[in-house]
């Protein structure tokens, strides 16, 4: 086209940052667009007492040429490789010896891995309404575990619901390979993704023309007229200003496309739609609590006498999983286990005495919604370190019966008394699209090429791209890596449509089917 374009990237996410580097490396103009006062999106993080800590994601989804992987290790991020000790509670609030604990463990596991390739190999005939719980149910009763252990073994299943934002009922198994990760371990960004974040925005607060505060209530385009024209789409904030561009990424979150389709004009066409409704949106929330000391862990100093059965998970937990607690009154109808990781169990220098608990899907929403009941407390987070304080008073009530089953915890030591909560509200704030990622329930039935629909977008004929965790390549959907390569895929096309470079551009990304993989059609 040989024309310098001017571009609008709409979101300062992952996506719409990479987006952005991408296409001023290449030569574009970039306005990017963001609805808050600060880059990162669901990428961000805050303090609980004196701890910096990650309200977003905190997890680097497998190593084998992950881009994020390579940025971490680039900005001197502090990664651990979190395979520690995993301490089971069981339904009366008893700690689980070790040895049942490892064989429900790997019962668990296996049977996830095999799940996994069934869905990658059966997808085309596994009906929609079949979950993945009622696959782990049907293989765990194959297994010679007793009856008690078969049963502990499907309530420690249901933790796959911190994976995906709701509960393992919902989990299509149709659809679970597109839950598959890149391959290699799974890490915890213990020194959080600031770093990665500084890295990632860097390019984007130098050369960009960013506009915060500016939400895009109105995206208008028009035809085309041909491939060597550049498009013509006009944008309008929420204060009424408009303004025409070029091309436009549009980056928002799945969850506030599904509630924002009215925002383009002319209509999505109905297969868009259709793939916007048809992929649904997790719940996943954290609730971080922190003490003066990380009671949990046993003193390794005091020699301990060889017992059986023996109990070490539980006396030094990296992991703990508290399996359909008896011990709580949660509201009717809603799974009330819970988890949580020790921070405590970080390395040395990111080490403090927090614990952090995931909750999802219907138990996450009750939460959410009591917080957002309570004035002090903000749209993305709330934070609380006064006993006094009406949100404080909520969280410990809620975490009070999980916390005090752990070792070590006695309710008179003010060791054992938390100094403060911070909890996410991701369902209460319509930037993050009500919600924390794309995930797949039963019910869907194109799931695969749902995906697909979603990252052609608008198409080159309306100029306006799709970017964001939603449209990654299979392997990488709703993870960091995912959004960071959707926003460099979305900045390629528009570089290959003006005859820009490839400047900063890696490798192309591979967006088949890991069904196609496995069945070797590749
Ligand atoms: C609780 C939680 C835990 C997670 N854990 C992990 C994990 O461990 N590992 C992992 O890899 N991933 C994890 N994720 C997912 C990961 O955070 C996302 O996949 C990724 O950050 C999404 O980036 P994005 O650019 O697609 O979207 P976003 O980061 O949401 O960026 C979109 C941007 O668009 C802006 N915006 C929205 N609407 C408008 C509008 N109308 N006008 C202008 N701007 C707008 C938003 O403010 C935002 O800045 C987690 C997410 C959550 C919520």
């Amino acid at each position: 086209m040989g024309k310098r374009p001017n571009v609008a990237v709409i979101g300062a996410g992952l996506s719409g940052l990479r987006c952005t580097d991408i296409l001023i490396q290449n030569g574009a103009r970039v306005t990017l667009f963001e609805a808050r006062n600060r880059v990162g999106g669901r990428v961000h993080q805050t303090k609980i007492h004196t701890h910096l800590i990650d309200m977003g994601p905190n997890w680097i989804h497998g190593t084998g040429k992950n881009p994020i992987a390579a940025i971490a290790e680039a900005t001197g991020t502090v990664l651990e490789d979190f395979e520690g000790n995993q301490a089971l509670i069981s339904p009366d609030g008893k700690a689980i010896d070790d040895d049942t604990a490892s064989r429900i463990s790997e019962v668990l596991w296996t049977t996830i891995e095999n799940a996994f390739e069934y869905s990658n190999i059966h997808k085309d005939t596994i009906p929609p309404d079949r979950s993945l719980l009622d696959f782990i149910r049907e293989k765990v009763e194959e297994t010679d575990l007793t009856t008690t252990e078969k049963d502990l073994c499907i309530e420690s299943s249901r933790l796959w619901g911190a994976y995906v934002g709701d509960p393992i009922e919902r989990q299509s198994l149709k659809f679970f390979c597109l839950e598959e990760c890149i391959d290699g371990n799974n890490f915890f960004v213990a020194s959080t993704y600031k770093n990665i974040l500084k890295h990632v925005s860097q390019a984007a607060l130098q050369r960009a023309d960013i506009r915060f505060n500016q939400p895009i209530v109105k995206i208008e385009s028009e035809p085309r007229q041909d491939l060597r024209s550049p498009g013509k789409v006009t944008l309008t904030t929420a204060s009424g200003e408009t303004f025409q561009f070029d091309e436009v990424v549009v980056t928002c979150p799945l969850g506030w496309l599904k509630r924002n389709k009215q925002a383009f004009t002319p209509e999505l066409p109905p297969r868009l739609t259709q793939a916007i409704d048809s992929i649904s949106y997790g719940r996943l929330e954290k609730v971080y609590v922190t003490f003066p000391r990380a009671f949990w862990h046993a003193d390794t100093t005091t020699t301990t006498t060889e017992t059986s059965p023996k109990y070490t998970n539980f006396t030094n937990p990296t992991f703990a999983q508290f399996l359909n607690p008896t011990y709580t009154s949660p509201p009717k109808n809603i799974i009330w286990n819970q988890e949580c990781i020790s921070l405590a169990a970080l390395p040395p220098s990111c080490a403090h005495p927090t614990l952090l608990f995931y909750t999802f899907g219907p138990c996450s929403t009750y939460i959410v919604s009591k917080l957002a009941t309570i004035p002090s407390s903000t749209t993305t987070t709330t934070s609380s370190s006064s006993s006094d304080d009406e949100s404080y008073n909520l969280l410990n009530t809620f975490l009070h019966p999980f916390y005090s089953r752990l070792h070590g915890y006695s309710a008179s030591s003010p060791d054992c008394t938390p100094l403060a909560f911070t909890a996410t509200q991701w369902q209460n704030d319509p930037y993050a699209g009500n919600g924390s990622y794309c995930n797949f329930q039963v019910g869907l039935t194109q799931g695969d090429r749902d995906i697909e629909v979603l990252r052609a977008g608008l198409g080159v004929d309306r100029a306006v791209w799709f970017a964001g965790e939603h449209t990654a390549p299979f392997v990488a959907l709703g993870t960091t890596t995912g959004a960071y390569w959707s926003g460099e895929r979305a900045a390629g096309q528009i570089c290959n449509l003006y005859g820009l470079g490839r400047v900063g551009i890696g490798l192309e990304r591979d967006d088949s089917l890991p069904s196609a993989r496995a069945k070797g059609l590749l």
